[in-house]
């Protein structure tokens, strides 16, 4: 049978994009990509990029208030101009739109900026009506914004609307306690909004280390957002032009803007995929195995369809992996091990890699090594902002099992951490290397004895048995 393509992508974000580029320009296959909307999709149009470059901008009051403890007498932030920064930002956007477009364009990758979906094993339909067939599909869709399913939620706002809005909110609400809330009430309030955040856990950043999490929480509150804990909300209602929020005491406050980031779900619907047999997981994620293939085998799916580690590098090395081994005949999987990522949060980022105390302690024995301490840079200004430094250390191979960092440019240090640790370093690796002074990161080579040691309690009848 003859098909119009070797491989027809949907989706032009950080997966499918990847896929495309590497199955056409370098393994020479016919290939095709529709993308409903921008491409580049979530992290370069309304993610990863806008945002960091978000948090760039809102972080000069905190340098202001640092600087003038260096002696710059009456240092200030002066006046943030949404509309200047705003355009900006959209023209860096399009540079990048532009060029995801143009290197498709290069590797000879055919593209169609409209929306597909399935029809079968191996036809999609566009949005204009026509159809292609290819030999594989690969489906790179992506994810949405979730809402809780409360009344009045479509008053609310979702994470893509932060990077188009008119004007700032004077008061605002931001629902939820993951990296994107704290990220995005990180940002607000630094842009000068009067910000409330609210979760209904007991602290922020749920996945990462407990005491990084702890950390975390006590700062969006020294930064000056009124975060509160253990808190639902009810309902949301317009009040003129504001929105009238109820919270689970029946409590009433009112906020100029309310953002959910209550989660993110794959973006499955009206796919088409009940005409192909592609199966899917209870939460709506594409079933896929370690091939990201699904149950069709002509159809693969990566990125956060598949809802394995949300995250462009991952969706990206999923998209790689696929197109070097089905067009050019080198099997790889893509690795979900050790994944590190950073929440971007000022002044001290909270980063991530391996296991955390609490997955450690819950797998076996582990032994503890972590320091707290004021950074000299911040506390030569008179802050009293804390960094934190952990390794987690298997005591019978010696093996880092972890590592996480609550300080200034804690992503970027992580990124260094997780070489050693994929490699399979041990504690003695870390101590054989020569210290880099005066950096906060010296302290990850510096640590000599455990604060504290976790073992795995046996019951005493499966000791004896
Ligand atoms: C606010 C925010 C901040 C984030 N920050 C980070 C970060 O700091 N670091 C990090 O690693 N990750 C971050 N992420 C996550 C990251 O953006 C995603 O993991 C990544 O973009 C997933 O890539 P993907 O290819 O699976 O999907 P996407 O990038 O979402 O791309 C999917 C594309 O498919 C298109 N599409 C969907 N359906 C169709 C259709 N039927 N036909 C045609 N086109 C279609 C969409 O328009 C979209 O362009 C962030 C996400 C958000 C929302």
């Amino acid at each position: 049978m003859s098909f119009d393509y070797d491989l027809f992508v949907i989706g032009g974000g950080s997966g499918g994009v990847r896929a495309a580029r590497v199955a056409a320009g370098e393994h020479g296959a016919r290939v095709a990509l529709a993308e409903e909307s921008r491409m580049g999709g979530t992290c370069v149009i309304r993610g990863c990029v806008p945002k960091k470059l978000m948090i760039f901008a809102s972080q000069a009051g905190l340098l202001a208030d640092e600087m003038r403890g260096y002696g710059w007498d009456g240092a200030q932030a002066g006046r943030f101009d949404w509309e200047v920064f705003r355009h900006k930002m959209d023209a860096e956007l399009t540079r990048l739109e532009l060029i995801y477009t143009a290197n498709l364009t290069k590797a000879g990758v055919e593209i169609f900026h409209q929306r597909a979906t399935l029809v079968d094993h191996h036809t999609v339909a566009l949005a204009d009506g026509t159809r292609k067939t290819a030999k594989h599909i690969l489906i790179a869709v992506g994810g949405r914004p979730a809402l809780p399913g409360i009344p009045g939620e479509e008053l609310g706002l979702v994470s893509d609307d932060l990077f188009t809005m008119d004007s700032l909110p004077r008061r605002v609400l931001l629902v939820g306690g993951g990296y994107i809330a704290c990220e995005f009430a990180t940002i607000l309030a630094g842009l000068g909004c009067d910000t409330v955040q609210v979760y209904r856990g007991d602290a922020v950043l749920r996945g990462f280390d407990r005491q990084a999490r702890d950390m975390a929480t006590l700062q969006l509150s020294d930064i000056g957002i009124d975060l509160r804990l253990n808190v639902n909300l009810t309902g949301l209602e317009r009040n003129g032009d504001r929105i009238g929020v109820t919270f689970g005491d029946t409590s009433r406050e009112d906020f100029d803007a309310v953002f959910w980031a209550t989660g993110r779900a794959p973006y499955t619907a009206k796919l088409g995929l009940e005409n192909t047999g592609v199966h899917l997981r209870a939460n709506g994620a594409i079933a896929v195995d370690e091939w990201s293939q699904t149950a069709v085998p002509s159809i693969f799916a990566v990125g956060d369809v598949t809802d394995r580690v949300n995250l462009t590098p991952v969706a990206i090395r999923e998209g790689h992996a696929f197109a070097d081994t089905v067009f050019g005949g080198r099997a790889r999987k893509a690795s979900h091990v050790n994944v590190a990522s950073a929440a971007y949060l000022r002044p001290h980022e909270a980063a991530s890699v391996g296991l955390t105390e609490e997955q450690a302690q819950a797998r076996g024995d582990v032994d503890v090594y972590a320091t707290v301490f004021r950074p000299m840079r911040s506390m030569f200004a008179g802050s009293n902002a804390r960094v934190m430094m952990k390794l987690l250390v298997d005591p019978e191979t010696d093996r880092v099992l972890g590592c996480h960092i609550f300080g200034p440019d804690a992503g970027e240090m992580i990124q260094l951490a997780a070489i050693p640790i994929t490699m399979g370093a041990t504690k003695a690796d870390f101590d054989a290397t020569m210290a880099v002074h005066p950096t906060a990161a010296e302290e990850l080579v510096t640590m000599r004895q455990p604060v504290r040691r976790h073992r795995l309690e046996i019951p005493a009848q499966a000791a004896t048995a």
